[in-house]
């Protein structure tokens, strides 16, 4: 068994945990050799943080062998995307300018899971500064799919997706600005939520789009993603934006049941150009929530078409802003140079890589005088018009099912070459960010190639219960198990 304990679900791994069958030393052991293994493969870590480890599992150990209170995730070990900041261990998120950033503090979600008693195994790889939907865009190298290695994990949050999905740690957090934690999710073939915006804190997670960034969990099953979010959600008084909303206990909501459930089917996320297997698994999971009880309803989401223009100014204009504090004065890279202005200039020239100049580009563009009314107010304007649609829609209906992207994994290297296609992977995912809306992605299946596809289930602010309550009673009913990544 003990070489097996890498592939445990973390609610297995927690009730083995308590009765004390295996220990966090033992399951941490088998993820870490499980990352030697694949990784010169896979490529979704950027540290590996051994030692450090193997030392939090073994206090955990001593923790949980002093009696009966240990929390849920005592044990436990994870990965974090490389946007956390994590007291002591180095942090880039993925670009040369944080190449030797190591953080003095814990970012609040780091700091909870830390008290908690979990184990972090190491920093995964993803974009560049959260940009991009690949994991292409990333100064350590692409992530590659552990279903099929000549293709992407999926982005932002690529290697946070392929090491659940390859089994080097029980769950990962990721972020998700547009997408990036649903549609590597969807890529890989695991579970991921993007929750209501302000639900979990931001503080420590380094800023991208500060009005779309949320923090979420990858697992391997619902129930686990369900018992992640508990551990992370909260108000902080570090982030002001924070929800002070009680937390419920996600878990309890599993109930299995979706009886006289009403799931909005929108028309416009079922569009020509889409891969027919992504359709028929997508309709064949409505089906099968049909024949568990669910209603389906026909519903129209009128702006979905302007929801990538409107993503890529608002995103790149917050980007431009915070992007301005890397000038290679307070941390990160620093180029050689005469005077300040020369150093500004040469920091930030070395230190981004193309798709990030691209963004700061657009983003100070959008901004500037002369043209903010015609873009950036323009695109705040359309972006009410896209959260009063999915009100409407939420007046008929109690979720959104629908695709998290139009194809499965892409190809390394299909869409590097332009910019445009690679934004319009992210249709279905980025007006959900711009709503602020809670949306999970749920494996339903597998295209002609034998790569996963990914469900999307939507709903209103806060009803992330019912997200759990809905993915799960799917995940129950479904008769064709998942297949394992083949790495
Ligand atoms: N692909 C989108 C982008 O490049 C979303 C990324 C994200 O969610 N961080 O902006």
């Amino acid at each position: 068994m003990a070489s097996e304990l890498h592939k445990l679900s973390v609610c297995e791994a927690r009730d083995l945990l308590r009765k004390r069958e295996v220990s966090s030393r033992e399951i941490t052991r088998a993820c870490l050799d499980r990352i030697a293994e694949v990784e010169p493969r896979l490529n979704a870590f950027i540290t590996v943080c051994e030692r450090e480890a193997l030392e939090q599992a073994d206090a955990a150990d001593r923790r949980l062998a002093s009696g009966d209170g240990a929390p849920p995730m005592c044990g436990i070990p994870i990965a974090l995307k490389d946007i956390y900041c994590t007291r002591g261990v180095r942090t880039t998120c993925a670009s040369k300018i944080l190449d030797n950033f190591v953080p003095p503090f814990d970012a609040t979600v780091v700091a909870k899971l830390r008290e908690e008693g979990a184990v972090f195994l190491g920093k995964t790889n993803m974009d560049e500064f959260a940009m991009g939907s690949s994991t292409e865009n990333s100064a350590f190298g692409p992530t590659r799919n552990p279903y099929d290695l000549e293709r992407v994990a999926g982005g932002s949050s690529g290697g946070s997706a392929a090491a659940v999905a390859a089994d080097e740690c029980l769950a990962a957090l990721g972020t998700d600005t547009g997408g990036s934690i649903r549609e590597p999710a969807s890529f890989c073939g695991v579970v991921g939520i993007k929750p209501t915006y302000s639900r979990v804190s931001r503080y420590g997670v380094i800023a991208y789009a500060s009005s779309l960034d949320q923090v979420g969990p990858f697992a391997k099953t619902v129930r686990d993603a369900a018992l992640l979010l508990r551990a992370l959600a909260g108000v902080d008084p570090r982030d002001s934006t924070c929800s002070a909303r009680p937390v419920p206990d996600y878990e309890k909501a599993l109930i299995g049941e979706v009886h006289g459930l009403r799931i909005g089917v929108p028309k416009e996320f079922f569009v020509e150009g889409m891969a027919p297997d992504v359709e028929r698994a997508v309709r064949d999971a409505l089906r099968q929530y049909e024949s568990i009880g669910a209603r389906l309803v026909d519903i129209s989401l009128p702006h979905t078409p302007y929801a990538v223009a409107c993503y890529y100014l608002v995103a790149t204009a917050e980007a431009s802003a915070n992007l301005a504090r890397y000038d290679g004065i307070r941390y990160g890279f620093r180029a050689e140079a005469d005077n300040t202005e020369d150093l500004y200039n040469r920091s930030r020239a070395r230190g981004f890589g193309a798709e990030v100049k691209r963004r700061i580009m657009l983003g100070t563009f959008a901004l500037s005088a002369g043209y903010y009314d015609a873009y950036y107010l323009k695109a705040q304007k359309v972006r009410t018009l896209i959260r009063r649609d999915f009100e409407r829609a939420f007046a008929s209906s109690d979720v959104i099912v629908a695709p998290v992207a139009p194809t499965t994994a892409f190809r390394l290297g299909e869409k590097t070459e332009d910019p445009l296609t690679m934004y319009l992977s992210d249709i279905f995912t980025i007006s959900v960010n711009l709503a602020g809306l809670p949306a999970m992605s749920v494996p339903c299946g597998y295209d002609g190639g034998g790569l996963p596809i990914g469900m999307q289930i939507i709903g209103p602010a806060f009803s992330e219960e019912t997200l759990f309550r809905v993915g799960d009673a799917y995940e129950r009913s479904r008769t064709g198990k998942g297949r394992p990544a083949k790495v």
